[in-house]
């Protein structure tokens, strides 16, 4: 345990009806950290994830965030606070070009009517520069700078999630919650991925990765935490993991030891 670790949750509990989803869940995420949370179907990752952004209520336990407690805050105050995240499956505004759906990313610290401006007529639209140079600039950053016009729905599956890992960029976050980013990605995007999630540690972005690929999970994670029913079955460097394969094994089934 470290002494100012970047996200701490504490013995998090979440039942649904008599189904105790999480349970009792300790573990820290240390600045600039990124580490992966593994574990099979229904173990609880995407609920933890719903936990920690505001999107449910934990039953108990606590959430503490740069130091300050944010047990049950509501999704815009956890935002605002500088926790972004992207969904297991993709939720973007499908109507919208990809550069709007990045701008909407930007709510967090764009100012209050601003962002309904610039989204409104065109010449509405030109007034609010700052926002739509931001929402591009991270369009090139994750490498859709050419899909800017491009209605959301229509791109490529691959291309949607990376569009949504530019409109969580766009929140400009401390901490990024990834749910299963690299599912349904070919070879080729998946390499982008595990490329551009280095690169945002970089920036000194701490990333909490919830994956089924065990090549993207061993390339960028400096730790991971391994959750089965709800609990906190393993946790450790890729390393150390690798070395309770056994362990693991017997849990989580041979294709994901
Ligand atoms: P994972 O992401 O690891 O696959 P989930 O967090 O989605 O697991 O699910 C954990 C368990 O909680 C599963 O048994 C799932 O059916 C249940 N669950 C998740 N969300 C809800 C919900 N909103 N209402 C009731 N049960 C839920
Ligand atoms: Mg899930």
């Amino acid at each position: 345990m470290s002494a100012n670790p970047l996200l701490r949750v504490d013995r998090l509990r979440k039942a649904f009806g008599g189904l105790m989803a999480v349970s009792d869940l300790s573990f820290e995420i240390e600045h600039g950290q990124i580490k992966a949370m593994i574990g099979p179907n229904g173990s609880g990752k995407t609920t933890i994830l719903n936990l920690i952004s505001g999107v449910l209520p934990p039953t108990g336990g606590s959430i503490h965030f740069k130091g300050l407690g944010i047990t049950g805050w509501k999704p815009d105050a956890v935002a605002r606070r500088g926790i972004a995240r992207t969904f297991q499956i993709v939720r973007l505004f499908r109507e919208l070009t990809a550069l709007e759906n990045v701008m909407v990313g930007c709510h967090p610290w764009a100012p209050a009517g601003l962002l309904g401006a610039a989204l409104a007529l065109p010449r509405a639209r030109q007034a609010e520069g700052r926002i739509r140079e931001e929402a591009g600039a991270w369009l090139e950053y994750v490498g859709l700078g050419g899909r800017a016009q491009e209605l959301a729905g229509n791109l490529p599956f691959g291309e949607q999630r990376l569009l949504e890992l530019a409109r969580a960029l766009a929140a400009k976050p401390s901490l990024l919650l990834l749910d299963e980013p690299a599912a349904g990605l070919n070879d080729a995007e998946r390499e982008r991925l595990c490329a551009l999630l280095l690169e945002v540690q970089r920036r000194g972005l701490t990333i909490l990765l919830v994956e089924h690929n065990m090549d993207l999970v061993m390339n960028v994670s400096d730790e991971i935490v391994v959750i089965n029913y709800g609990q906190k079955l393993a946790e450790g460097s890729p390393d150390q993991i690798k070395n309770q394969q056994e362990v693991i094994a017997a849990y989580l089934g041979d294709s994901r030891a």
